[in-house]
């Protein structure tokens, strides 16, 4: 076990999403740690002083601002080249043209799209960050402006998904009709779960609750061991003891909030909805059907080069800010590091879409009690382990004509595995592996498995593969082909118990402290599903577009 890494020698590994565009990049050494690491000159000339960005300035000639002799001037800097970064800067160029003229988007690494990460190679199209996105309709508009419609893939909405509970793997309800027939919870459980939906439960404790303390207290406890707990680990790769109701689930959150209880609110909520006009949906927009995930026939990384295409010079890749400094008067000075230097930008307003670590430390000039904020939010590490076995590996029970079908698998903590879940990649979009060959990507780490950081990769895929044979690979199948493996150290920001008071706190600090026109955007303010940061990119391209209107250079 301990050669499976060597099963598949790997190049060195490109993401799909690196450059097509001819621009340059940083050097190798400084890629591997864009957080990280200043060069020993920058560190020199950046404690003597702004003055030396000038010394080696992009010529005016740049496009993408106006690029004056100190370095370009725009109307806003996105800083990050995320989904939020490039949401908010495609939102600024599609919606606010009027106000927001000059835009541009920095990016430390030398590809856009931040945690996502699609790589194809040997016949294989694997994603590294996340795998697909809920398709509401933000995300389908982003999709659609970007040109990407018919590149769209869905998910067959019919098809199921496993939670692992006493070594078998037992299909999840996918509608409320389903309930009284799967098996993964017991009829008591089941009643538990009516009697509390609909109010016969104690009452909110009266302070912020922690995502098991609220479903076990509206629903019971079958229905947070066996469905919530796992589904935690799906989306945060967190600890439900820890993560607040209202900060990562929010919705559900307010049903009981408006409604005395959870189905009180939905009533309440389809009320609402139907006596509110109905905006008309966008027609351009598909329709998908029921339940599903989406992603691009060559992976999510298609979204965000699609939006940078159109972007085109306002992108500017291989771009790290390190300081930022308020003007006298409006606007900021932000000095960057660039393949060509120090590059010093001057901007009406700025949206920091990057992980709220680096915020903090890029802010703390600026804002003492911002930064300390900031600082307090938790990313838990996350590997990504995509492996390939033969189509005869897959156990026959978990066979449905002869195929394994479905989304994936969730695993609770109590079932004695230590992978999160898996997602079978080749069934969920076509043309993922070669013919005769299943793709699976395994979630492993997250935050109450920490430990993984210290793990190497073939330890990984040795964890994973070991856990797969106790319910879904044969015990005696072929060792499988490792395809890819990424950890990501500090993956997904948690919204813990006291997130939204954090992040409420480092608004206010940067509004009293006179930061006006600055923003934070980025999935630790809007969440952090991808549809999420679609949202949020909206939200902060109508907050900036509302600053340049009414409050910039008055
Ligand atoms: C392993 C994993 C699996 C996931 N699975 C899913 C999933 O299946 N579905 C889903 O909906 N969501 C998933 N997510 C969450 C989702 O991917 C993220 O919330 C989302 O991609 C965040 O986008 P963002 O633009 O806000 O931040 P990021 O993607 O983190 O982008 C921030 C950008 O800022 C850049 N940056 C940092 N410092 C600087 C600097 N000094 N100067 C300039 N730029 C800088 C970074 O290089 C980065 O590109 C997953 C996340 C991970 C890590």
């Amino acid at each position: 076990m301990a050669s499976l890494t060597e099963l598949l020698p790997l190049p060195p590994r490109r993401p799909f999403s690196s450059r097509s565009d001819g621009r340059q990049s940083c050097s190798p050494s400084r890629l591997k740690s864009p957080f990280l690491n200043f060069p020993s000159t920058t560190r020199r000339l950046l404690s003597s002083g702004c003055h030396v960005a000038k010394e080696s300035l992009i010529s005016s000639s740049n496009p993408g601002g106006d690029g004056t002799a100190d370095g370009y001037s725009v109307d806003c800097v996105v800083v990050g080249g995320g989904i939020s970064g490039l949401g908010i800067a495609q939102a600024l160029a599609t919606k606010h043209g009027d106000v927001a003229r000059e835009v541009i988007v920095t990016e430390a690494r030398d590809r856009v799209g931040g945690n996502i990460t699609t790589v194809e190679r040997d016949g294989y199209l694997w994603e590294e960050g996340p795998n697909s996105f809920q398709p509401s309709d933000p995300i389908l508009t982003l999709a659609v402006d970007s040109g990407l419609k018919n590149e769209l893939v869905l998910g067959d909405p019919d098809a199921p998904r496993f939670v692992l509970w006493n070594g078998k793997l037992r299909p999840v309800p996918a509608k409320p009709t389903d309930l009284p027939f799967f098996d993964l919870m017991s009829i008591g459980g089941k009643l538990r779960a009516g009697f509390g939906a609909i109010g016969i439960r104690p009452p909110p404790p009266g302070r912020e609750e922690s995502v098991e303390d609220f479903v076990r207290r509206n629903l019971g406890d079958e229905v947070f061991e066996r469905l919530i707990e796992p589904f935690c680990s799906g989306v945060y790769a967190g600890d439900p003891s820890k993560l607040s109701m209202k900060g990562a689930f929010g919705k559900v959150w307010k049903l009981e909030q408006s409604g005395g209880s959870i189905i009180g609110g939905t009533f309440k909520a389809i009320q609402e909805r139907s006596r509110t006009p109905k905006q008309p949906r966008d027609p351009r927009l598909p329709k998908p059907k029921g339940q599903t995930v989406g992603s691009f026939r060559k992976g999510l990384a298609m979204l965000p080069n699609a939006i940078s295409a159109r972007l085109g010079s306002k992108v500017k890749l291989s771009w790290k800010l390190s300081s930022i400094k308020k003007l006298d008067g409006h606007g900021y000075t932000l000095i960057y590091e660039t393949p060509e230097g120090l590059v010093s930008v001057k901007a009406k307003s700025v949206v920091m879409t990057v992980p709220s670590y680096v915020a903090s430390s890029l802010l703390r000039p600026l804002s003492e009690v911002a930064a300390d904020a900031l600082s307090k939010f938790y990313y838990p590490p996350v590997a990504a382990v995509t492996v390939s076995y033969p189509k005869e590996a897959i156990r026959k029970e978990c066979l449905m004509e002869g195929e394994l079908k479905g989304f994936g698998q969730l695993h609770p903590r109590s079932q004695g595995v230590e992978t999160l879940g898996t997602i079978y990649s080749s069934t969920l979009f076509p043309n993922r592996a070669p013919p005769g060959r299943v793709l699976l990507l395994n979630y492993i780490g997250g935050a109450t498995n920490t430990g993984i950081v210290s793990k190497s990769k073939s330890d990984l895929v040795e964890a994973v593969d070991r856990d797969l044979r106790t319910m879904l690979i044969n015990p005696n199948a072929v060792d499988p082909l490792v395809v890819g493996v990424r950890v990501w150290p500090q993956a997904i920001p948690q919204f813990l118990i006291g997130h939204l008071d954090l992040l409420e706190a480092a608004k206010t600090a940067l509004q009293d402290g006179g930061m006006e026109g600055l923003f934070l955007g980025g999935n630790f303010v809007a969440g952090v599903a991808l549809g999420r940061c679609v949202e949020g990119a909206y939200e902060s391209a109508a907050q900036v577009s509302n600053y340049l209107a009414n409050y910039a250079y008055k």
